[in-house]
């Protein structure tokens, strides 16, 4: 048993089953026990590999995305580069890199880095060390200054907690966790929440899932009112449903949620639509999602990969073209992931966006 399932256990016992955002929140974040507080979770060695870790294409594209917002912005001269769970710091060592293209953006530049993950934090700090700019570190995006934003979250949201509501013949439960014949298992609250109308003949066993939605609305509001925009990239859908998303990841493979708490990877798909609804409530506009393949080719990782190409011996040029084909093929992360901005009203059109 885990030393965080000992804890769950105890916190069951006393409290009775917990929300399933309650055990998320628990296993993912911890202060002793959680799996991001105590690992680099990242990379072959790791449980899972994110796009910045494929290739350096990935951060370099937004970097110069970034650059082309600021202007559109009206080169501000000062702007904030947040990033919320910026993993190893490699998304943002790229970006940055890029955008030095554009010196009079690299000056403009404040970054801003919300991580709650104390290893992964020291490792931005070494990844980050010769970055030139000014860089601050942050519990939550409630301690970055107000003023024009530039973010991106790449497999954050996944991250957040969700609660999930499951269907019974007599209304809508909230579902649990709780100890049964010795071990974690699932559960509903016994009393509905939503008592049953006669008009909702969602079948019994059906599943609804709701995340916590504050960080992503933090980010949008402040967009909204200081200027900006964000790229929400992350593995989801684009309408909302029903249905079970919780996943745990684990070593490059799946596992059961409930097993090894505080060990494994826990996330649950992104409801692109409902992040929509979310930054829409706080006064900003949303542009896509559109699948991340396509995005990132708007953005020219052909034309880069090419680049690329042009200096590297022949394995090198064949991981480059791997890289790409990971990142875009539809088979592979390009459809699956999805961009969604979300943006000032007043901003044009958007790189890599219709609109
Ligand atoms: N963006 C990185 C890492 C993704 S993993 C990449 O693409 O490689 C998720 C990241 O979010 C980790 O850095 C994790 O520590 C961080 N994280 C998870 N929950 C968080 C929270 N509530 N607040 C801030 N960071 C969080």
């Amino acid at each position: 048993m885990t030393p965080l399932e000992g804890e769950i256990r105890r916190i069951v016992a006393i409290d009775g089953p917990i929300p399933v955002d309650r055990y998320m929140a628990l296993c993912l974040g911890h202060p002793q026990h959680g799996y991001y507080t105590t690992r680099d979770p990242l990379g072959a060695a790791g449980d899972f590999v994110t796009a910045p870790e494929v290739s350096q294409m990935f951060g370099e594209l937004i970097g110069a995305w970034a650059a082309t917002v600021w202007r559109q912005m009206g080169s501000p001269p000062n702007v904030r580069l947040v990033e919320m769970g910026p993993g190893r710091g490699t998304l943002m060592a790229d970006a940055l890199r890029a955008a030095r293209a554009l010196p009079e953006f690299y000056a403009a530049l404040s970054v801003h880095l919300v991580e709650t993950s104390p290893v992964l934090r020291a490792l931005q700090e070494g990844t980050l060390a010769n970055a030139g700019v000014p860089i601050a570190w942050h519990h939550a995006l409630e301690e970055v200054p107000a003023g024009a934003t530039i973010a991106v979250a790449n497999e954050f949201v996944d991250a957040l907690p969700i609660s999930q509501f499951v269907k019974d013949r007599d209304g809508w439960h909230v579902r649990t966790i709780g100890v049964v014949d010795g071990k974690l298992a699932f559960l509903a609250a016994p009393d509905p929440m939503l008592n049953k109308s006669a008009a909702d003949t969602t079948p019994v066993g059906t599943i609804l899932e709701r995340r916590y939605d504050r960080p992503v609305a933090l980010l949008a509001g402040r967009i909204a009112q200081h200027g900006g925009a964000a790229l929400i990239i992350d593995y989801g859908h684009t309408e909302s449903g029903f249905g079970d998303t919780l996943q745990a990841v684990r070593g490059h493979a799946f596992t059961d949620p409930l097993e090894g708490p505080g060990e494994a990877d826990l996330t649950a798909q992104v409801d692109f639509a409902a992040v929509v609804i979310w930054a829409q409530h706080q006064g900003a506009v949303t542009r896509g999602p559109i699948p991340q393949g396509e995005f990132l080719r708007r953005l020219g990782i052909e034309q880069r990969a090419a680049r690329l190409k042009g200096s590297a011996t022949p394995q090198q040029a064949a991981d480059i073209d791997a890289a790409v084909t990971r990142l875009t093929a539809p088979d592979q992360m390009g459809e699956l992931f999805k961009v969604l901005a979300i943006a000032a009203p007043k901003l044009g059109p958007l790189p890599g966006f219709d609109r």
